[in-house]
């Protein structure tokens, strides 16, 4: 803007400083040339004068001072002397028109131009009484010859004109443009600086509130976005059509061990993970794609969804639970069909024989027998299994209730009593009246399945001894013990150290599942200490 002022005020000033130039010069020259045609003709009318009296015209005519050429012409045309050239060998001057008008009129005059327009000859003539014309000529430098023989006095005017023209101009633009350069935009209606400008400083104003405005609802709505979005357990990346993070949340950060400043950094710098760039790049083309993707040894459900106008939404919620329940699930179905199938077999096997009649009368009995301990391995493990998905179903938690867990240790332990002496096992009670919530005949229930365990898993002679104290149940023997890599194993579905002794023992496998279901229930811990051959304890904690 300085730069388009300076120039304009540049080009007024020059076209005013050639105008009043070139306008001074016309007049100069004009007035000159006026003067000097009056000049001649004065000069030629008194030189006519002193002619016509002169005795000796010759004599008078070269009197003239040098400087004023002097032609005396005849009635015809011809010149009769000339003071500056041989007038014998000039030529006729009748078409002059000078001499056309002296002869016709009694006088006249003229000016010609040199051709470098540098000198101006000013004639006049005037017809004497006797016929014949004298003229008198001057050749004076016009004005433009006047200008090239100062010419540089000129060239040194307008160069001065320019610069006093381009420093005044470069002030001027400066002072104009200053004040807007100075103009307060945080508060634009606060500037006292062009009336004209006021319209614009007011627009500007209510802009300018209009954009904070909206910038506040913006971050607002940025902090909201946030608050959520971090707060979410779900893994949660906004990628643009490019896939470069627009925004990711903490959870997202912490599953794939990014540092926070990815924002901006394409996808591959958040994770490498190949199928979750490959449902992405799936949804960048427009398909909303979904996969189970193991992270750090969890399950995440990756859902890519396209967006409207370019762009992906990656949610990556954790299904490591559910993904585990239902492998379990599986594995359970599976297992209960095969934990099914073999008691089933032999009840089939022996009904078959005794339908067939090969069977001895004498052996029906013992296949009968057979049967009958078969089909109540049957119901156990149906029981057992029907128990387990009661327990699967859900929390009890309006069933529960403060109970005495000792009076409840005291009162299994007395009814397995006949069992622990038929395996010449010895069993002692040794309770405090601890209080726990719960419900009755599942707590009734876990202390069965342990001391049933600590009876069966027992050796000729051994003991266990139950205890109850400060909330936490112990049932401890001195039977065959668990070695150290089967521990954890013993409390999954069907897992049995030793079989044909489980099944000898009439065991489901699923004794200790239910045990560990119900203490998950109640909120309390499982431990186990145990050694093979010198005996098993196993605690279960209350909370307090
Ligand atoms: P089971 O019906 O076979 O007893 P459990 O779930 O109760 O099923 O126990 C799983 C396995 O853990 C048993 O088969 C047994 O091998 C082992 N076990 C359980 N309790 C004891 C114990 N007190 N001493 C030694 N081994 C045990």
């Amino acid at each position: 803007m300085k730069r388009a002022i300076f120039w304009r005020m540049m080009a007024v000033a020059l076209a005013a400083v050639l105008l009043s130039g070139g306008i001074l010069l016309w007049a100069f020259y004009d007035a000159v040339t006026d003067e000097l045609d009056d000049s001649v003709e004065r000069e030629a009318r008194i030189a006519a004068q002193g002619m016509e009296q002169a005795a000796d015209p010759q004599a008078f005519l070269d009197g003239f001072a040098p400087g004023t050429r002097v032609t005396w012409i005849a009635a015809d045309g011809s010149v009769l002397y000339d003071s500056e050239a041989d007038s014998a060998e000039m030529e006729n001057h009748a078409s002059r028109p000078e001499v056309q008008s002296a002869l016709r009129l009694g006088a006249g005059g003229g000016s010609r131009l040199s051709d470098t327009m540098r000198e101006r000859t000013h004639y006049f003539a005037v017809r004497l009484a006797d016929g014949t014309v004298l003229r008198l000529s001057e050749t004076h430098e016009t004005a433009l010859g006047r200008v090239y023989g100062i010419l540089w006095v000129f060239v040194l005017l307008f160069a001065g004109m320019i610069a006093l023209c381009a420093m005044l101009a470069r002030q001027a633009s400066r002072a104009l443009v200053e004040p807007i350069n100075g103009l307060n935009l945080d508060d634009p209606e606060n500037n006292d600086v062009y009336d004209e400008l006021a319209p614009l400083l007011i627009r500007l104003s209510r802009q300018g509130a209009h954009i904070r405005e909206q910038m506040a609802q913006l971050e607002t709505r940025q902090t909201e976005f946030t608050a959520v979005v971090d707060n979410m357990a779900e893994g949660l990346v906004l990628l643009n059509a490019n896939l470069r993070v627009l925004a990711v949340n903490r959870s997202a950060l912490a599953l794939f061990g990014a540092p926070a400043n990815c924002l901006g950094e394409h996808l591959l710098k958040l994770t490498r993970d190949h199928a979750i760039v490959q449902i992405v790049d799936r949804a960048a083309a427009g398909t909303r794609c979904e996969q189970i993707v193991e992270i750090g040894g969890r399950q995440y459900q990756a859902m890519a969804n396209p967006v409207k106008g370019g762009g992906v939404v990656l949610l990556l919620p954790d299904v490591s639970e559910r993904y585990a329940a239902e492998r379990m699930r599986r594995e359970f179905s599976a297992n209960v069909s095969h934990e099914l199938k073999t008691p089933l077999t032999a009840v089939a096997g022996y009904a078959e024989l005794l339908a067939s009649g090969l069977a001895k009368p004498e052996d029906a009995r013992g296949f009968g027998q057979k049967i009958l301990d078969e089909s109540g391995r049957l119901l156990a493990l149906i029981d057992d299994i029907m128990r387990l998905s009661r327990l699967d179903e859900g929390a009890p938690g309006a069933h529960m209730q403060p109970e005495n867990l000792g009076e409840i240790a005291q009162g299994v332990a007395e009814r397995l009593r006949p069992l622990a002496q038929k395996h010449g096992v010895s069993l002692a009670v040794d309770s405090d009246a601890s209080i726990v919530t719960g419900v009755r005949a599942l707590l009734e229930e876990m202390v069965h399945n342990l001391v049933d365990n600590a009876i069966k898993y027992n050796v000729e002679n051994g003991s266990v001894r139950v205890a109850v104290k400060d909330g936490a149940l112990t049932v401890e023997d001195t039977g065959i013990g668990v070695a150290q890599q089967d521990q954890q194993k013993i409390f999954e579905r069907f897992y049995r150290v030793d079989k044909s002794r489980s099944r000898e023992a009439g065991g489901t496998g699923l004794g200790l599942s239910i045990v560990k279901h119900i203490a998950q229930l109640h909120g309390a811990q499982v431990s186990l200490e145990s050694e093979p051959g010198k005996g098993t304890k196993i605690t279960v904690r209350f909370p307090k």
